[in-house]
Formats: structure tokens, C-alpha cells, sequence
């Protein structure tokens, strides 16, 4: 339902927790967030229920890291639990996912066929797999994300982040909107432009078919057929 992701920022967790606080009228049953520390260890922690729940066990249990991905779900697949948010993680992969994966039973049953085992009821899950298994064959990581998206039928907003890969982020989104923010210091990832406006100044669209990958320094922004496309910056919507 929403999608918030940060690279650069100080501690990605508490802002990643404010930018989906923006995304709560929406409606949601869950919620998660998962950060990669500068010595790359990925960490998780989720929660059914509201953001507050998310908030306490976050007072608990910490994350540390600049960079990181979060999520409040509205269930489509999977009941409304712990296990069933997102972010999901297949290692070195962690994705949060909006929208619906039409074909996941199928890319389940491969999945289970090779010897993944899968912890969610999620159409989700199957994603962070397939995506962890074409980096294991030796894929760069464009490549893999390409091959990654032409095995997915649906609908789809994602964000991902990396253990071990504390400068490193990905998106993409078909007949689901994702956009990028654009600070200073920092990069964000959002379902809506509502999440990133007091964090950024600027925002860069993703049209659909594409996918980004992000590091502190860069912005690299593809379209369905893996083709560099420039996509306009544009300043930040006004602020309600
Ligand atoms: N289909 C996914 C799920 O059920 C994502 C739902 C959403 O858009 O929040 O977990």
C-alpha cells in the first residue's frame, strides 16, 4: 500500500517511519521496515497492526543504518500478520511490494521445486527469491533486476535493499505509481511524492516499465527494455 525507501540519510529508520506516517490515510494492516548498517548487516522488524505497534517495537529493537525500505501493507495475499508484512527477505534481498503478483503460485512452486523456502503467504515473497537467485547465478545487479521483472505478472511497486550493500538501493514499478526524492545529502523512494515532500527537494517520476538504481551518488533510471532513460526532476508538490 505504501512504500518509503532512504539511502544517506543519517538513520534511515526513524525517517523512514515518519515519510509512511504521511501514507496512513490510505489505510493499511501492517507494516515494516528494514535497514542496512554501514557494515552491511540488514536487519528487519515488523508488525500487524498499526504504526504505533511498528513505533514500540522499533523502541526495542532498534535499527541502525543510512539506508533502508519500509512498508505499510493492505493485504491482498496472506492474512494481516506479523510474518506477512513486508519487507520481505530472501538474502542478500529485502523487497516491499505494491500491488498484486497475478502469477505467484506458479513462481512459488519453481521456487519451492529448486529448495527456497518461503516463511510468508505472500505473492510478495516470491520476488525477493527470484531476485536473490539470479544475483547468486552471477547477474549484475541490472541484469538480475531485469530478468527479475520479466517473470512477474501484475502489478507492481518495489523497493529493495541489499545486505552487505549499505550504498545501495533499487526500484521499479509497472501499473503501480513509485517516485524518486531527491535531497542533498540523500535519496528516497515513495508510493506517493505526499511521502518524500518535507525530506526533498526535488522528485523524478518513474514512468512505467522502469526501474532505478540508486547509490549516494548516482541515479540510474531504465525503461522495460533496460534502455538508460533521463526522467525529468521536478520541484517537490507544495506541501498540505
Ligand atoms: N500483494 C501484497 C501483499 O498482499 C502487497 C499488498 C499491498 O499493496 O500492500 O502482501
Amino acid at each position: 500500500c505504501g512504500i518509503v525507501g532512504v539511502i544517506g540519510a543519517r538513520q534511515a529508520a526513524p525517517l523512514i517511519l515518519d515519510a509512511l506516517k504521511r501514507l496512513e490515510y490510505r489505510g493499511y494492516d501492517s507494516a515494516g521496515i528494514a535497514a542496512v548498517a554501514g557494515d552491511g548487516t540488514m536487519d528487519r522488524v515488523r508488525a500487524a497492526g498499526k504504526l504505533r505497534n511498528l513505533e514500540q517495537r522499533l523502541d526495542s529493537h532498534p535499527l541502525d543504518g543510512g539506508t533502508g525500505i519500509g512498508h505499510t501493507r493492505w493485504a491482498t495475499h496472506g492474512a494481516p500478520t506479523d510474518a506477512n508484512a513486508h519487507p520481505h527477505v530472501a538474502s542478500p534481498v529485502a523487497v516491499v511490494h505494491n500491488g498484486i503478483i497475478e502469477n505467484y503460485r506458479a513462481l512459488r512452486q519453481k521456487l519451492q521445486a529448486e529448495g527456497a523456502v518461503l516463511t510468508s503467504e505472500t505473492d510478495t515473497e516470491t520476488i525477493a527469491h527470484i531476485l536473490a537467485h539470479e544475483l547468486a547465478q552471477g547477474a549484475d545487479l541490472k541484469s538480475a533486476i531485469e530478468a527479475t521483472l520479466s517473470q512477474l505478472e501484475g502489478a507492481y511497486a518495489l523497493a529493495f535493499s541489499f545486505a552487505g550493500q549499505p550504498q545501495l538501493l533499487a526500484a521499479a514499478r509497472f501499473g503501480s505509481p513509485l517516485a524518486i526524492g531527491l535531497a542533498s545529502d540523500m535519496k528516497m523512494i515513495g508510493s506517493d511524492a505526499i511521502a518524500l515532500a518535507p525530506f526533498c527537494d526535488e522528485i523524478v517520476y518513474l514512468e512505467d516499465g522502469d526501474f532505478a538504481i540508486l547509490t549516494q551518488s548516482r541515479l540510474d533510471i531504465y525503461d522495460r527494455d533496460g534502455h538508460p532513460v533521463e526522467r525529468e526532476a521536478v520541484p517537490v508538490p507544495m506541501q498540505v
